[in-house]
């Protein structure tokens, strides 16, 4: 009977091992190896296809075909976008998590589960410095996180009940992750509900403008009932102003969310997390555990100032889960997500707590936050290139320059240089476009880079330039 095999103990026990060695030595062998190696999609697809087209064969060999083609986050060269190499230990718990499948929606169904997710937000909720009344849940990512706080502030409303009644509209700056637009769209508020506060030099949100843009709003027609402040935002990691957002909504009666996606575990360094101040003002905020917290993707904690609030985003009625609708049971964790089923995610975060505590945290992230810097000042003295902004955390951003060059030739050079280093796979770096200028982008998210690594990655780039200029040269002569 293969099902019987396919279950049994000692089949896993067997497995396992093969799969954790495998694991260890991709682990072990990371440091030689590119961080990417890109091949064109067809070709991979085929590839994969072809050996499922052989049948079934009783070996797992093909994980290191896998391996190969992933990109290698746990590598020091791994400088792209923010995820963090997990701590093995979380991701291990990934791997109990998969094989007890509890789905969490109801407390019966995941027990431990669901009293470690509470005590894991409430341990987050604290330490941005709300009070024992913060509560929340743990869901599917920050882009979901953010909609679902969202809804909440929505809930204020009766839309629930009856559908839109009016114009409504949140306030948030320009350099907003896209998922607050999105989760404006989905709403059903249109292009007209979000209102984009324009940023400083520094991306932050001119907070000096939310009063003005609420004023213009309302003269519209518009009835805003939110802002969201970002901690920090993607593209460059600029942290809003919170406390200055949080006056402000607290003066206009407005739902203040705040998107720390990204910075929010900066909660966990007592040198960084200033850069969170006013966020224990928020109604609600989110944030990611696998950006700066070390788990396994993905793991997202949504608070509330208020813990009642959270009962609010969906008051749907479900009663073939729980007998009670009405109540709060903090319990049941299907009546404040969106998922009906989820992950055991606290349990990532759980291990990591339980087994080397807080100051784990603590030590990788005043690691990467010194790695920004160290980068910012390598550009900063570096003749050819210059920095979008200096960096409030690992996230930086900057681009090649040169004298007198017209700005699309600059864009173009950027791009190739960005391109370059993709296809030659020894760093792996992202880029984006700030005031229709691209800029290459690096999240510093691995503690064993060193700065002699950031130094490589600068230097690399650097030696690509005559040959980029020397591409691009030809291309616009035969165009
Ligand atoms: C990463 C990020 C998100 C999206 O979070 P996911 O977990 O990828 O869904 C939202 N907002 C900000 C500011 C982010 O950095």
């Amino acid at each position: 009977m293969n099902l019987e095999k396919a279950y049994a103990s000692n089949h896993f026990r067997t497995l396992g091992h093969q799969m954790v060695d495998l694991l260890a030595d991709y682990l072990e062998q990371l440091p030689e190896q590119k961080v990417l190696h890109v091949q064109p999609p067809e070709e991979l697809y085929e590839q994969w296809s072809e050996r499922l087209e052989q049948g079934p064969h009783p070996e797992i060999s093909w994980l290191k075909s896998l391996l190969r083609q992933t990109v290698q986050v746990p590598h020091p060269h791994y400088m792209g976008h923010q995820i963090s190499p997990p701590v093995p230990l979380s991701a291990l718990m990934s791997l109990v998590d998969g094989l007890v499948n509890n789905g969490m929606g109801v407390y019966e169904m995941g027990q431990a589960g669901t009293v470690i997710e509470r005590l894991v937000v409430k341990h987050v909720a604290k330490q941005m410095g709300f009070t024992d009344t913060a509560d929340g849940v743990l869901t599917s990512g920050g882009s979901l996180g953010n909609l679902t706080a969202l809804l909440t502030a929505r809930s204020r409303t009766e839309v629930w009940e009856k559908g839109s009644q009016s114009q409504l509209a949140l306030m948030v700056s320009e350099e907003a992750h896209y998922c607050v637009s999105r989760a404006v769209k989905i709403m059903g508020w249109g292009s007209e509900g979000i209102i984009k506060v324009p940023v400083d030099q520094q991306y932050r949100m001119k907070t000096e403008l939310l009063a003005p843009y609420l004023q213009k709003a309302r003269e519209a027609g518009k009835k805003v009932i939110a802002v969201v402040g970002s901690a920090c935002s993607t593209s460059t990691g600029s942290f809003d102003n919170l406390e200055e957002i949080a006056a402000f909504c607290k003066q206009n009666d407005l739902w203040f969310h705040v998107d720390a996606a990204h910075g929010g575990g900066l909660c966990f360094s007592s040198r960084h997390k200033q850069l969170l101040n006013g966020i224990e003002q928020a109604d609600s905020v989110v944030m990611d555990f696998h950006k700066m917290l070390l788990t396994p993707s993905v793991a997202t904690a949504l608070i509330y100032k208020n813990g009642a609030d959270s009962y609010r985003a969906f008051q749907t009625k479900a009663e073939y889960l729980w007998e009670k609708e009405a109540e709060q049971e903090w319990h049941n964790l299907a009546k404040r997500t969106f998922e009906c089923t989820k992950l055991m995610m606290g349990l990532k975060v759980y291990s990591i707590l339980q087994y080397y505590g807080p100051s784990l945290w603590e030590e990788y992230l005043d690691k990467v936050m010194e790695n920004g810097q160290i980068l910012a000042q390598i550009i900063e003295e570096h003749p050819e290139f210059e920095l979008a902004t200096w960096p409030s955390c690992n996230i930086v951003c900057f681009r090649y320059v040169e004298k007198n060059q017209e700005a699309s030739v600059l864009n173009q050079w950027n791009t190739a240089l960005r391109k370059s280093m993709l296809q030659d796979g020894t760093f792996y770096i992202v880029q984006t476009t700030l005031d229709g200028k691209v800029y290459l982008r690096t999240t510093l998210t691995n503690p064993f880079t060193t700065a002699r690594h950031i130094g490589e990655m600068v230097n690399m780039l650097t030696n690509l330039i005559p040959d980029i200029k020397r591409a691009e040269g030809f291309n616009s002569e035969a165009n």
